[in-house]
Order: structure tokens, then C-alpha cells, then sequence
């Protein structure tokens, strides 16, 4: 019998965190069944409901460790979703220590995994005799510019979004320093420390695994693997996302059936990821300009907030269909169906009936589309979201970019214009036709193309590794 290859990997906390560094432990053991995974889950608060029942429906050769909640009331208030993540694991490493000790003081490690956020968790390696890996769940650029981040911090002075020249990470799509993540939007706040913490430590770690693949990223991937001399080492194994579970599609079964209903390709999907919300203003232009466009849609809806990432932490309670511009369902019920808070996205962009998705950007969702092969319209509202909103539109030529006006709105005529655009003009149908080549090469590089050739690879230099 082939022996044990023991691999343990540390999540962040999030559903949207913790699915996809799953997915990849899924695979891996799919293809390596004399694998077994030990998968620390670090969460604030008690874990979410539906990330226990997602963790329910893992293989037996995938345990996982839901480490002790943080308690909020021991974290800083009022602060960006980023610290309190970071910070998050922070407290959590004593417990992630114990459990590495407990499992792995007979069996061997093989391999420590961990989410980025996770990175101090990296020098557990080194007293287990393993190798130590992050997992980058973010697209190549992004994670280009967290290694260039220190070089950039050492050679700009002043902000970068005072910067009137566009940045260029190498073999990159040029952006605008406006279009950079949170964290770097202030160089002197402490969400930007953490950034520079967060990339230093990239460098230290034996090598970088990243859900993307080569047909999607290959110049920022290309450029990557000459970085500081070639020590980088690069592992592209996605696209990985999850696959929706047969549960979700039978609760939101609203959804698909009235999908059932629409002509194909005719439906603009439009939602902002598992927390964006947008403002009461922002939410009455978007209702009007879906209604000016006269396309069809499926629009998940939040209650507004003016922070855009407040629902990520904390859930409103409220009924977001009574904060609609009055009389928009009733004037709409022939094109558009309105949902709160959540839908089976998964399955909606499987739809044939689905032709476009306004997006929020986030990785995950632009992953999942490309995997159906449906372009989309970019919103980004924080976060990395804006360079992947620049990267789809000006890069890969996938997506169009509304303009905001002066006061950071996106005006109900410019919605208008750009959703008949995607859904209905030339323009759109080359967008379409892109998102289907690229769609066939995703399919290919997770069936037996690069992505999966590489994971091959790593699997076997664990296999055959034992430690020092
Ligand atoms: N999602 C979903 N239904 C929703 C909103 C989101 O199933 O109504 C899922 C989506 O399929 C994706 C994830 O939540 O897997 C969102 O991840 P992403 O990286 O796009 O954005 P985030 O939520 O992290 O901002």
C-alpha cells in the first residue's frame, strides 16, 4: 500500500475564504487518494452555518480542524474587514501551533498550505521538517503587484493615487493607481503595513500556489516565473471554485424556474458577491437604469449600506425589496425577478438562459463565469476588485467598465447604456465570443492542461519528499 503523504493547510476565515482552499484539497486528494489532508478552519465568532455544512461534505481523507472562534469582543471595533481577518488569524496561531503539534509529532508533514492571510502560520514549517506553501486565492496580477509591493514602497514617494502615469507590473494590462487594492490606497494605514507584511512574506515561503491558469494570466504568469531570478515558484492550479451543492439549487429553486421561462441568453445576472451592498442612491440608480435598458435580469438584492463591505461581517436584517425605487417590481415583473441577499450562483451562470452578470469582481465570481463562459459588466466596490475590473475590461477585452460621475455614482443612463451594450450590441457578442474560448481553455487546463499537469507535479515532489 503507497505510504501516507500527510499535508496540512490553514484556511481563512469566510465562507468565500475557506471554499476555495478546499476545493483545491479536494482535487488534490482526488488525484492523490494516499493523501490526507488536515484542513484548520480559523474563524470570528462562531463559524457560519454554511460553512459547516459545506465542511460536512468532504471526503474522509480530508479532516477538518475548526479551530477556537476569536471572540469580536477582543478585536479593535469599527475597523476594515481586512484587519479584523488578519487579525483573526493572528490570534488564531497558537491553536493552529497546537494542532500541528498534536497530528504531526509521529506522522510526518509533508507539506504546510496556508490561505495568505495565514503567512506567519509559514514558519511552523520549518520545526515539522515540511515544506510551506501559499495559497494565493486571487488572480496573477494581484498577486504580481504584492510582489513588487516593496520594490514600489522603497522607489514611489507620496501616494499612488496621486500617480498621473498608469503602473505597470510586468506583462500586465496597465492601470491607474486609483484602480490599486484598499491597503494601498493609504500608505500610511495600517490595512497598507499589513499588505507590505503580507507580500515580505510571500518570498520566504517554498512556493506559491494560485487559482488561476495559464490561457487567462499567461504574461503576468510568465513575467512571475522571472521575479527575483527565478526563486519564485509559481504553481497556477485553477480555475477552482465550488461546484454549488443540489441543497442551494432546491432552496433558490425561484430562481432556476424562472429561468426556465426566459429565452436563451437573454438574462443579465446581477449580483455583488456574498457581502457588497451598495448605497440607497446607488441601489435606485441601478433599479432605474436595469429598467431604461428594457433587458431582462435577475438582480440579487442587500439592503443599502455606505460602507460596501459592511454585509460581509454582519448580515442586515431588514427586507432589501423594500428599499426599491416604488413601483419597480410591479413595472418590471415581465423582465426582471429581484432576490434578497442571495442566490445559487453556481447554477444561475449554468443557465443557458444567462447572457451577461454584473459583477462586483470579486475572484470567485469572475472565475465562475468565465467557467460558463458568460462576460460581464464590472462594479467593483473593494478590495483588489477595481485592477480585476481593469484587468477583464482593458486586458482580456471580456467585460465592460461603467463610468461613475464625480460624486463616485453610476448614473442610471450609463447603466442603461452599457447593459444594452453587453446584452444586446456588437460589442458584447465579440465579449461573448472571447468568454467561450476562454471558457474552453479553463475546461481544458483543469481536465488534463497545464493547471492540472502542474498539481501532478507538486503532488509527486511531495510524494517524494522527506524532510531533512
Ligand atoms: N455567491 C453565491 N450566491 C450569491 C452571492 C455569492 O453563491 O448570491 C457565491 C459565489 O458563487 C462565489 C462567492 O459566493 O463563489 C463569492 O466569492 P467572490 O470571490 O466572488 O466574492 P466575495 O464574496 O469574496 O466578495
Amino acid at each position: 500500500m503507497a505510504k501516507t503523504t500527510h499535508i496540512a493547510i490553514v484556511s481563512s476565515p469566510g465562507f468565500t475564504h475557506l471554499v476555495p482552499i478546499t476545493e483545491f484539497s479536494k482535487r488534490l486528494v482526488k488525484h492523490r487518494p494516499n493523501f490526507h489532508v488536515t484542513c484548520m478552519v480559523p474563524s470570528l465568532g462562531p463559524p457560519p452555518e454554511s460553512s459547516k455544512v459545506y465542511l460536512q461534505t468532504l471526503p474522509s481523507n480530508i479532516q477538518t480542524i475548526l479551530l477556537p472562534p476569536i471572540n469580536k469582543q477582543d478585536l479593535p471595533q469599527g475597523v476594515h474587514p481586512a484587519i479584523l481577518i488578519q487579525l483573526t488569524l493572528t490570534h488564531s496561531l497558537p491553536s493552529i501551533h497546537e494542532v500541528l503539534k498534536s497530528k504531526f509529532s509521529e506522522d510526518p508533514l509533508t507539506a504546510l498550505v496556508v490561505d495568505i492571510f495565514a503567512f506567519q502560520a509559514l514558519e511552523f514549517a520549518k520545526e515539522f521538517n515540511a515544506l510551506s506553501y501559499v495559497y494565493f486565492p486571487s488572480s496573477a496580477m494581484i498577486l504580481s503587484l504584492l510582489l513588487h509591493a516593496p520594490k514600489m514602497d522603497e522607489d514611489v514617494s507620496g501616494e499612488y493615487t496621486d500617480l498621473t502615469e498608469p503602473i505597470k507590473l510586468p506583462g500586465c494590462v496597465p492601470f491607474m493607481g486609483v484602480d490599486l487594492p484598499d491597503p494601498v490606497q493609504n500608505r500610511s494605514s495600517e490595512l497598507y503595513k499589513q499588505f507590505l507584511q503580507r507580500a515580505k512574506a510571500l518570498a520566504a515561503a517554498d512556493g506559491i500556489l494560485i487559482n488561476t491558469f495559464i490561457e487567462m494570466e499567461s504574461g503576468a504568469i510568465r513575467a512571475m516565473g522571472e521575479f527575483g531570478d527565478g526563486k519564485i515558484r509559481l504553481y497556477p492550479v485553477g480555475p477552482i471554485t465550488q461546484k454549488g451543492s443540489s441543497n442551494e439549487a432546491d432552496e433558490c429553486d425561484k430562481c432556476l424556474r424562472w429561468l426556465d421561462n426566459q429565452p436563451p441568453c437573454s438574462v443579465l445576472y446581477v449580483s455583488f458577491g456574498s457581502g457588497g451592498t451598495l448605497s440607497q442612491h446607488q441601489i435606485n440608480e441601478l433599479a432605474w437604469g436595469l429598467e431604461l435598458s428594457c433587458q431582462r435580469f435577475l438582480w440579487v438584492l442587500r439592503a443599502p449600506s455606505n460602507s460596501s463591505s459592511s454585509a460581509y461581517l454582519e448580515a442586515a436584517k431588514e427586507d432589501p425589496l423594500q428599499f426599491l425605487p416604488s413601483g419597480f417590481l410591479e413595472r418590471t415583473k415581465e423582465k426582471g425577478l429581484v432576490v434578497p441577499s442571495w442566490a445559487p450562483q453556481v447554477w444561475v451562470l449554468n443557465h443557458n438562459s444567462v447572457g451577461g452578470f454584473l459583477t462586483h469582481c470579486g475572484w470567485n465570481s469572475i472565475l465562475e463565469s468565465v467557467q460558463e463562459g458568460v462576460p460581464l459588466i464590472t462594479w467593483p466596490l473593494f478590495a483588489e476588485q477595481k485592477m480585476n475590473a481593469v484587468m477583464l475590461a482593458d486586458g482580456l477585452k471580456v467585460a465592460l467598465r461603467p463610468k461613475l460621475n464625480k460624486d463616485g455614482i453610476i448614473e442610471k443612463e450609463e447603466i442603461a447604456k452599457v447593459v444594452k451594450c453587453l446584452m444586446d450590441g456588437e460589442e458584447g457578442k465579440g465579449m461573448r465570443e472571447r468568454m467561450r474560448s476562454l471558457k474552453d481553455s479553463a475546461a481544458n487546463a483543469v481536465k488534463d492542461g497545464y493547471s492540472t499537469q502542474t498539481l501532478l507535479q507538486l503532488a509527486s515532489h511531495w510524494d517524494n519528499f522527506s524532510g531533512v
